[in-house]
């Protein structure tokens, strides 16, 4: 059977389709994390103008060894902008939103991607992602 992890023919050579609608569901919902480094602050913080401390101080949760954004009571990420649904910070959002939604979990088995579709209005439709480039959105972060 195939799998995502290092092999060479995975179940999804020939492609998988997305195209976000604008939804934003996957920042809002149940709590989790997304997953920051350090570039990622520095960056989050030019794009709202604060230093990294600050922002560090208003944004950023440690878990363990890693840094989380923070997130509301009601699990919506603190840039969700309720309004518009959309993000606060798009032009500077960290690997994990940018990768969304070929993530080794969803990935892993095509029961997964199925689960996912599910999960996301934009996910098996519209755009046809070929294998390349989903496998290098699926190599920059892994969750
Ligand atoms: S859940 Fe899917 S369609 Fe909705 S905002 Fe997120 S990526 Fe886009």
């Amino acid at each position: 059977m195939s799998t995502a992890a290092g092999d060479k023919t995975p179940w999804y050579q020939d492609g998988l389709r997305f195209k976000c609608t604008g939804c934003g569901d996957c920042c809002t919902g149940a709590p989790g994390y997304v997953w920051v480094n350090k570039a990622e602050i520095a960056a989050l913080a030019a794009e709202v103008e604060l230093s990294v401390a600050d922002f560090e101080r208003k944004y950023v949760r440690k878990i363990g060894i890693r840094k989380s954004l923070v997130e509301y009571a009601d699990g919506d990420c603190v840039f969700f902008d309720p309004e518009s649904r959309g993000c606060r910070v798009y032009a500077a959002r960290p690997r994990q939103c940018r990768t969304w939604p070929f993530w080794d979990s969803n990935l892993k088995s095509p029961e997964a991607w199925q689960a996912t579709c599910e999960e996301c209005p934009g996910a098996g439709r519209g755009k046809l992602y070929q294998l390349d480039a989903i496998e290098t959105a699926r190599k920059t972060f892994h969750v």
